[in-house]
């Protein structure tokens, strides 16, 4: 399978260049030509599949053209050695735990299955056997996701680059205490400049003689559409418990309506997008929306068909901080096709996004934006009456639900991650002492290393070339 740009002007990639690019030459994010829908036979086993087999069956669609079936296979396997379950809050609401991976936080999925995937293609190089560097800037989570997904990867050694004194303890322990194939280094300066050194060496032709340089930044193809799979989880989990009714595969397979109601906690809008891929396939979800803390660029899109990008404010569901969402892109490119608009036609979605300039047209996809403020009061509500801890990111998604579920629907939100991990603004919320979970006791118990460097691009690139 071949992936385009969705600025439209670089050459075609196969999945390895996609892969190991991250970004087209043009700056636009890579998007599969073909999107395929899945066979009836697979919504008819779907409620008697594991967790791993669903993922399987939809990591082929995406990737089977181009990764042999065993290898695909054992990559997802590997991959998903964690669950994903859903539990219910209350009445018609369920959560959907995606923190039960190394650093309990949803990016686990995509940056373990990305490891793999970058790994399977270096070793079908026989040309070389040179290592592949990894670079990354992160601001906390990221680099805790992709670090741990790589742990130990051979012929991969990660670069991990955060601001110093600005990332919590909990997360910085989280890639400063492996080791083996991962280096911290300890930027004097802010998560800009990590950024942009990061940036520089990936255009700096003396370093790239050097050594051979990748990123693992969220839209890599091969750290998004994995996150596919855990929404064909959930549904297959409501199959399950016979919460929703089956497809029948007589009829247009997408037509059964199964009332289901999706809320994502987004940023970027990397893990809502790989949902709405995922409802191309065949997914039925009747609607989804989009829960945003006081970034809400998306929301005022939806209401005025403008996008209009805003500096990030800070906010306590920060990795949601994002003012320029870098996925908005690929919503727009993939409510542009032809061939999806004909299939969700067919499903009776006429008109999934606002037209530029026009008002809201969604009838599929909402929005919604909540202060801190409100963000504190949900979680305290929700603890009161359900006992159950949302941590401020999820908080935003279970809102949405309250406010904008119908009766007779179902809805699920996403916990994007352990509300541990926000530990002291939990606990303070709630008046809680949130206990720490042993994976996370265990990162806290290992020893710092890091190598201090200044933001100087010089410095940066010298060290580079002294490994
Ligand atoms: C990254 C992140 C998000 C935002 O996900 P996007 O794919 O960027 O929309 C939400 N919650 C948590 C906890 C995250 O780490």
């Amino acid at each position: 399978m071949l992936y385009y740009s969705t600025n439209h002007t670089a050459a075609r990639a196969t999945l390895r260049e996609a892969v190991v690019r991250g970004l087209a030459e043009d700056r636009g994010l890579y998007m599969p030509e073909v999107i395929k829908q899945l066979p009836a036979s697979f919504w008819d086993e779907i409620a008697d599949l594991t967790f791993q087999e669903v993922a399987y069956r939809v990591a082929d669609a995406f990737f089977g053209e181009d990764v042999s079936a065993e290898d695909l296979r054992r990559i997802v396997y590997d991959t998903l050695s964690f669950d994903t379950p859903l539990v219910r809050v209350e009445d018609n609401i369920y959560a959907l735990e995606l923190f039960h991976g190394p650093t309990l936080a949803f990016k686990d999925v995509g940056a373990r299955f990305m490891a793999r995937l970058l790994q399977y293609f270096i070793k079908a190089d026989k040309r070389t056997n040179e290592a592949v560097n990894v670079l990354v800037a992160t601001s906390g989570d990221t680099g805790s996701a992709v670090a741990n997904g790589f742990l130990g990867v051979e012929g991969i050694h990660v670069y991990v680059l955060y601001p110093k004194g600005k990332v919590s303890p909990i997360q910085e322990c989280q890639f400063t205490t492996l080791g083996r194939n991962i280096t911290a280094v300890e930027v004097d300066g802010v998560f800009d400049d990590c950024q942009r050194l990061v940036k520089s060496a990936f255009m700096d032709a003396d370093l790239n003689a050097h050594m051979r340089l990748t990123s693992a930044n969220s839209i890599n193809v091969a750290r998004f559409l994995p996150q596919a799979f855990y929404y064909f989880w959930a549904y297959a989990q409501l199959r399950k418990a016979r919460v929703v009714g089956g497809l029948s595969s007589d009829s247009n397979l997408t037509a059964a309506d199964s009332n289901l109601v999706v809320a994502v906690p987004s940023g970027n809008f990397g893990n809502i997008c790989s949902a709405l891929f995922g409802h191309v396939m065949g997914l039925p979800i009747t609607r989804f929306i989009a829960a945003n803390n006081a970034n809400d660029v998306f929301y005022n899109y939806l209401q005025t068909g403008i996008y209009t990008p805003q500096p990030s404010l800070p906010t306590i569901a920060n990795a949601m901080d994002v003012g320029d969402p870098s996925n908005f892109a690929r919503i727009l490119d993939l409510y542009s096709r032809e061939d999806v608009q004909q299939r969700l036609n067919q499903r009776g979605i006429s008109q999934p996004l606002p037209s530029l300039g026009g008002v809201m047209g969604g009838s599929f996809i909402y929005g919604a934006t909540y202060s801190d403020e409100q963000i504190a009061d949900t979680m305290r509500d929700c603890y009161a009456r359900t006992a159950y801890v949302l941590d401020p990111h999820g908080a935003c998604g279970y809102r949405a639900l309250k406010e904008q579920l119908q009766q007779g629907e179902v809805g699920i939100f996403l916990e994007t991650a352990h509300p541990a991990k926000f530990k002291n603004t939990v606990d303070n919320i709630l008046h809680l002492d949130l206990p720490i979970p042993e994976k996370l006791q265990a990162f806290m118990r290992g020893q710092k290393q890091s190598i201090p460097l200044s933001n100087k691009f010089d410095d940066f690139k010298a060290f580079l070339l002294s490994q």
